[in-house]
């Protein structure tokens, strides 16, 4: 019997597709040529692994089960090259964002502030630092991404007022207050514009963020 028809035929017979008379011809076969044998012992293993594939790729190969043996394999290739692509850029795009500072504070813009309040009768700046650890003692809000929310962070335990000066020292927006553990937005601040934020409170460190 030719090598080459049993393996055309070996996929059908791992399907136990075939008629009686062609798995007696084929089990005959492979009894004593090791070249055939190789290729039936791989092609089962190949079988094997698809039942072992995470079950979205599982899913997505199950119409594909009929096509015959030799493109099933294809396109279960495909597949996987498609599956395994797919997870790649999303965890690696994951751990950008995750991990870099600059395209997090672009994204999900954020500047910490703390202040340490001597007098209860003053007014104090804060000093804010951003995703990078970039100390300033003002806020650009410099994307469409800054929500212009100022937060008393509820950790402070404490209600603290808040105003808002320009680069001329002009008071934009007037004393208001922040209950510990709650925002307020500032919608009529402008883009790109640099504002110094000022404090009154009791005295005490305070942790004021801007988003
Ligand atoms: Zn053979």
């Amino acid at each position: 019997m030719n090598c080459n028809i049993i393996k055309d035929l070996l996929p059908s017979y791992i399907d136990e597709i075939c008629s009686k008379d062609t798995v007696k011809m084929v089990e005959e076969h492979l009894q004593y040529c090791e070249k055939c044998k190789a290729c039936f012992n791989s092609m089962q293993q190949e079988g094997a692994y698809v039942g072992q594939l995470p079950e979205e790729v599982a899913k997505a190969i199950t119409p594909f089960k009929k096509i015959n043996k030799k493109r099933r394999i294809q396109v279960i290739k495909a597949v996987v090259i498609t599956f395994l692509t797919t997870f790649f850029i999303t965890v690696v795009a994951d751990s950008v964002y995750q991990n870099v500072g600059v395209v997090n504070q672009f994204f999900s813009p954020m500047d910490r502030g703390i202040v340490d309040v001597g007098s209860a009768d003053e007014w104090e700046r804060i000093t804010f630092s951003d995703n990078n650890f970039l100390e300033k003692d003002h806020l650009i809000f410099d994307s469409i991404f800054w929500e212009k929310e100022i937060t008393n962070h509820a950790n402070n335990e404490q209600d603290v007022m808040i105003r808002v000066k320009d680069e001329n020292g002009n008071i934009i927006v007037d004393e208001f207050q922040i209950l510990h553990g709650t925002s307020v937005k500032l919608d009529s601040l402008k883009r790109n514009e640099k504002y110094f934020i000022e404090i009154k409170a009791p005295q005490g460190r305070f942790f004021i963020n801007a988003t």
